[in-house]
């Protein structure tokens, strides 16, 4: 999957500037990119065509004819995303600005297996593109997010734990050989990421998306794009060891972490040592939102083992925001508050300063919104948009 090259001064690289959706004028666009008047027009003449960029009205004249001004058409294609959980999954057509044209969410078991998955991803896609008016060739690609570990280069699960039959998996064929378009495969927690970095913190440069639920996992935005490091495992924070956990047996092997006393599930089993009747993540938020002191505790607590390894992260990586979301965040502000607590108390004051630490606004919608940016982000690239318009995308 390697990214084609763009032309220095294409039809790519004028569409990312059109892309924040501002309309221009040609001489604008020769003004800002030091480019010929008329190279400029015909890279607007393919990008017309192309359908990606459309007249948007006429701009203040200074006389003689007034000149048309062109912007980013987010209508010109789609995406389908797909953001597949344990138990659950979601599906969403976008447009090319990331909005959401139409969803569908439904109960399904990961553990079915790749083809049944896949095959009700496709099948429910294409109704929701008919939905919208659209068809498979409307696609620009197709998006999807796995409750487990990915390599995101060939698209493949990597020994995913809850997830059997999925290990190697070519999700990308399989997704390929029924729709048009690129397929793009990702770990949850980094679409979750890219989905609320694009919606709701698009001028943060650095940011840290912290997954809070049955496990725990952290998407990493450096730079406005996703970092994955060097074998796509950049983030895993559920298995840095924490002090407070003694010597808590985790299902890694080792003993001590963050997410063998932190997560739902280890609050749960907690809990149900005390006396309640909790089984899962939700059972705790259930608990907490019905008041229990008990859970409420155990939740605040977690929000300080988080945080403990959110203020070494804080020092190495200096992040502008961290966002808490999954479903511990959303019994209320105990969570936030026991994160707050530590990294203030724990990180250096320079990489706190301006530091904003924020609960996730996108809430359930943030992977799926993030499965279609990350389709976007790769076809709308100069390199991609230059092979398209020129006909060989
Ligand atoms: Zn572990």
């Amino acid at each position: 999957m390697t990214k084609e090259t763009a032309t220095p001064g294409g039809a790519g690289t004028l569409l990312q500037l059109l892309r924040d959706g501002v309309p221009r004028t040609r001489s604008e666009l020769a003004a800002v990119t030091g480019l010929a008047r008329s190279t400029v027009t015909a890279r607007v003449d393919a990008l017309l065509a192309s359908g990606l960029i459309g007249p948007s009205g006429e701009a203040v004249s200074t006389g003689g004819r007034p000149p048309t001004t062109f912007a980013f058409n987010p209508a010109a294609r789609a995406t389908l995303a797909a953001d597949l959980g344990a138990t659950h999954a979601r599906i969403a057509v976008t447009d090319l600005a990331g909005a959401v044209l139409a969803e569908h969410r439904a109960d399904l078991d990961i553990a079915l297996g790749p083809v049944p998955i896949l095959d009700w991803v496709v099948e429910h896609g294409l109704e929701l593109l008919a939905r919208t008016g659209r068809g498979p060739a409307d696609l620009l690609g197709v998006g999807i997010g796995l409750p487990g570990p990915v390599e995101h280069s060939t698209g493949r699960a990597v020994n995913p734990p809850i997830m059997p039959g999925w290990d190697g998996f070519d999700v990308p064929g399989h997704v390929g050989d029924r729709l048009p378009g690129r397929v793009l495969v990702d770990n949850d927690v980094n679409i979750m990421a890219l989905g609320e970095h694009y919606t709701q913190w698009r001028d943060a440069g650095h940011l840290l998306f912290v997954k809070a639920a049955t496990g725990i996992g952290c998407g990493i935005i450096a730079d406005g794009q996703v970092f994955r490091g060097a074998q796509g495992a950049a983030g895993d924070m559920g298995h840095i060891q924490v002090t407070a956990s003694g010597d808590t047996p985790c299902r890694c092997g080792n003993t001590g972490c963050l997410e063998a006393v932190a997560s739902g599930a280890a609050i749960a089993t907690r809990l149900a040592t005390e006396g309640f009747d909790t089984h899962t993540a939700l059972d705790v938020v259930e608990l907490a939102r019905a008041g229990s002191v008990e859970a409420l505790r155990h939740i605040r607590q977690a929000g300080r083992d988080i945080g403990e390894v959110l203020a070494a992260a804080v020092n190495l990586f200096n992040p502008s925001i961290i966002v808490i979301g999954g479903s511990l965040a959303l019994a209320g502000d105990h969570l936030l508050a026991g994160v707050r607590e530590v990294i203030y108390q724990r990180s250096l004051p320079l990489a706190t300063q301006h530091l904003r630490i924020a609960q996730s606004k996108t809430g359930e919608r943030a992977g799926a919104i993030g499965a279609g940016i990350m389709v976007i982000n790769d076809g709308l690239s100069a390199g991609r948009v230059d092979a398209l318009v020129s006909g060989g995308g």
